[in-house]
């Protein structure tokens, strides 16, 4: 059997590709100096931050964040590709397993690590149409580990959708900014560490808290240090309609929604503040005390129905919401 380069003079090898082949360059290069230049940009770290020397330095090459980053043709893709392709997926059916399979090959690919959560949903009755028992899935997408003492920011949107709808606005559209949101922080820093989650089974299956099962599994997984440093959550729910943003809270404004109106000012989206108790999966993390809100809401007419059709959703109003969360979160 023959046997293998070794690792070492692989490694050589490979080292030598990545160079022009033409040039013997001197032996020691020195440090660069682009790199040396730009690097201890040194944003004094958080008072609470034991040990500065951690994450800024690791991610201080990157560029940070802009507004203009986010691409509305990848939400509207994703769009399409939700409410065409695999259309109704209430949060227990192979069509939601085929949505978040699909969902999880896109965060991958724009360089996030995805995690799956099982967790059950029981059978119900959803908006008038009996469904089954079974598990869900939530994926949770992160850029590497994150000290959960630290501060950091949550972006999440429901992936499911009730048995008779498409689900284009009700919630491929939150799906599809936060898709877009994850691809245009490839390689782009952000105020503090990000964490995306696509929730299962945030539709109802019955009257009154007979809902949210995706996001209240979420939140009953999270450790004590990861409440404590969890600065905001925001839940994308039905983010393709009107021409200004709902910023709604289960009950009085809170510093999420405030932040989110201010910066909504400064990068002119216009914005409506509602309060509105058990509308999105914010609720899950509101109910145990933790700073949540949503942007989203605006009434339309293909409303948990099968008229829930891309046709209905206005790249404009994407385009707002990707915006506006960019600039929350740079
Ligand atoms: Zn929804």
């Amino acid at each position: 059997m023959r046997r293998l380069v070794p690792p070492l003079l692989v490694v050589a090898l490979l080292a030598g590709c990545a160079g022009e082949p033409g040039e013997s360059a001197p032996s020691e290069s020195p440090n660069e100096p682009s790199r040396s230049a730009t690097a201890p940009t040194s944003t004094p770290a958080t008072a609470s931050d034991p040990s500065p020397t951690t994450e800024p330095t690791t991610l201080a090459p990157d560029p940070r964040l802009s507004a203009d980053d986010v691409e509305v043709a990848t939400a509207f893709r994703a769009v399409e590709h939700l409410a065409d392709m695999i259309g109704p997926r209430p949060g227990h059916t192979e069509a939601y397993f085929r949505a978040a399979a699909w969902a999880e090959r896109q965060l991958t690919a724009a360089g996030w690590q995805v995690e799956r959560q099982r967790f059950p949903t029981p059978a119900g009755n959803s908006w008038g149409v009996p469904v089954e028992a079974g598990p869900s899935v939530n994926l949770i997408a992160t850029r590497g580990e994150h000290d959960p003492s630290e501060p950091w920011l949550l972006v999440g949107a429901h992936l499911d959708t009730v048995p008779q709808a498409p689900g284009a606005e009700d919630n491929a559209s939150g799906v599809g900014v936060l898709l877009a949101l994850a691809e245009a922080m490839d390689g782009r820093r952000t105020r503090l560490p990000v964490t995306l989650v696509l929730f299962g089974s945030e539709e109802p299956r019955g009257p009154g808290e007979a809902h949210h099962y995706g996001s209240k599994a979420y939140v009953s997984q999270l450790g004590r240090a990861e409440r404590r440093s969890l600065e905001a959550m925001v839940s994308l729910d039905r983010v393709g309609v009107g021409d200004v943003v709902p910023v709604q809270t289960v009950r009085e404004a809170n510093d999420v929604s405030t932040a989110l109106e201010r910066v909504a000012r400064q990068a002119d989206v216009p914005t409506v503040r509602e309060e509105f108790e058990t509308s999105s999966d914010h609720e899950s993390f509101a109910d145990e005390g933790l700073p949540a809100a949503r942007l989203g809401s605006t009434p339309y007419a293909g409303y948990h129905s099968a008229g829930d059709l891309p046709s209905g959703i206005d790249r404009a109003q994407l385009a707002r919401v990707g915006r506006l969360m960019a600039s929350w979160l740079r």
